[in-house]
């Protein structure tokens, strides 16, 4: 059986720190599964079908990464695509004591998912996709903080824009 995981988040935007972790997690699996979760109750600034672009083109280099949305709990869509792990990442104390509740509540409901979970690089621990989204909304530069072509995206949107 092939080692199937989801990467499950909003990902509005995708940032270098969700890259670094399916990236570094490539080897410990044969499929990871980036799930972009709809939340019905919050509008994202990026449209889903914005965001599902922007990260296939960026694994464009290699085939063990696709991309897909989802509605609904993480545990039932890993049910529906035979995924047997859960991949998120850890910045910080916070993100751990969430993600534990988290896994802790998603074991309790599928007891055969494990959740597995990545310490990120330190480099790296201060970037989330709310930061970004408000140095965008007051004008500021994002290219440190996102992949190259998900930059590229974003300027041609903002510059369509204005
Ligand atoms: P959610 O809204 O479900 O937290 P996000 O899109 O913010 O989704 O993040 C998805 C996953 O990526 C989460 O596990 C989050 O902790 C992780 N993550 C976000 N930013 C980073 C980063 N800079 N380094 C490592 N992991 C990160």
């Amino acid at each position: 059986m092939i080692k199937k995981a989801l990467f499950p988040g909003s990902f509005d935007p995708f940032t270098i720190g969700h890259e670094e972790i399916v990236r570094r997690a490539l080897p410990l699996f044969d499929e990871i599964i980036i799930g972009i979760g709809i939340n019905t109750s919050k509008k994202g600034l990026f449209e889903l079908k914005e965001r599902k672009v922007m990260i296939e083109e960026l694994f464009t280099d290699t085939d063990k990464v696709k991309v897909d949305t989802f509605s609904g709990l993480t545990v039932s869509f890993c049910e529906l695509i035979n995924a047997q792990y859960i991949l998120r990442g850890l910045r910080t104390a916070a993100d751990f004591e969430y993600e534990r509740t988290i896994a802790q509540l998603n074991q309790a409901m599928h007891p055969n998912l494990e959740t597995i979970l990545m310490l990120s690089q330190p480099q790296y621990s201060m970037i989330s996709s709310t930061i970004v989204r408000e140095i965008l909304r007051f004008d500021g530069d994002i290219k440190p903080f996102v992949p190259e072509n998900i930059y590229r995206h974003i300027m041609d949107r903002q510059n369509n824009k204005s």
